[in-house]
């Protein structure tokens, strides 16, 4: 599922791209991924200009003119393109906006969706989303109040979307082995020095996968050579060898959610 890294990148791309465009057209194929009736939503849209592209932890919002938002969310298997259809590399796609001879595409939106509403209305909405992490006013401190408020241990935390924003599966495994810190240590036994570690590590992980263009590999246009490039260092690779002490990287389910470390240099 794309994260933080993966959703800034996107933004980052669509800005250069769209900001400033008209959308001359739109179509749904896929009803679901909507929330009008696709001629309503269409009409809506044909027409506008996008004003900007904003993020707010895994969700995009595209910003029009009429005052009103696109939300997206990809979810699960959600990934865009932009180009024009001979280009596309899947067929899989439910939504696209065209603007002049190039079209964004929406693709994989089986559990994604892309829903107009008015500005204000998308900020009630995402109002339950804890802090962004990247935030410069997002402190240790402020770190250390959502891990010691816990019962629980690091990880099912690290992804609750309420108490920080933009933390997935993937990017929680590779924030704790860059702090050297166990995906399943007990929050409140966490140390402050380590809390210091786990907010530098969020910073430097998603700052090297978002220039990296994330994880997940599909291009975001023909020709794309950066999308996809950050390499995981032990997500996705079990009994691989760690790069740091040369421990096999384990594999555990915690809290029903994948989990990959090293036991040989997390505490
Ligand atoms: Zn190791």
């Amino acid at each position: 599922m794309p994260e933080w890294p993966e959703m800034e990148h996107y933004r980052l791309m669509l800005e250069q791209r769209i900001t400033g465009k008209r959308i001359t057209g739109a179509n749904v194929f896929r009803d679901k991924s909507v929330n009008l009736p696709a001629e309503h939503f269409i009409a809506e849209l044909t027409g506008r200009l996008v004003t900007g592209v904003t993020r707010h932890a895994k969700h995009l919002v595209i910003m029009l003119d009429s005052g009103n938002g696109l939300l997206l969310h990809l979810m699960l298997g959600g990934w865009l393109f932009f180009g024009n259809r001979d280009e596309l590399p899947s067929r899989d796609f439910q939504t696209q906006l065209d603007f002049g001879g190039q079209t964004l595409f929406f693709l994989g939106l089986r559990l994604g969706y892309l829903h107009l509403h008015q500005v204000r209305e998308i900020g009630r909405l995402l109002r339950h989303l804890g802090p962004d992490p990247m935030d410069s006013g997002f402190t240790e401190r402020d770190m250390a109040v959502i891990l010691h408020a816990r019962r629980g241990v690091l990880k099912p935390l690290l992804v609750n979307q309420n108490k920080i924003g933009g933390i997935g599966n993937c990017y929680s495994d590779e924030i704790c082995y860059e702090a050297g810190i166990l995906p399943q240590r007990v929050c409140s036994t966490i140390e402050y020095r380590e809390v210091v570690s786990l907010h530098r590590a969020i910073r430097s992980v998603f700052r090297e996968a978002a220039a990296s263009g994330g994880y997940i590999e599909k291009p975001f246009f023909a020709g794309d050579r950066l999308t996809g490039t950050y390499r995981c260092r032990v997500y996705d690779r079990k009994g691989e060898t760690c790069d740091r002490c040369g421990e096999p990287i384990r594999f555990e389910t915690i809290a029903s959610r994948k989990t990959f470390y090293c036991s040989g240099c997390q505490q």
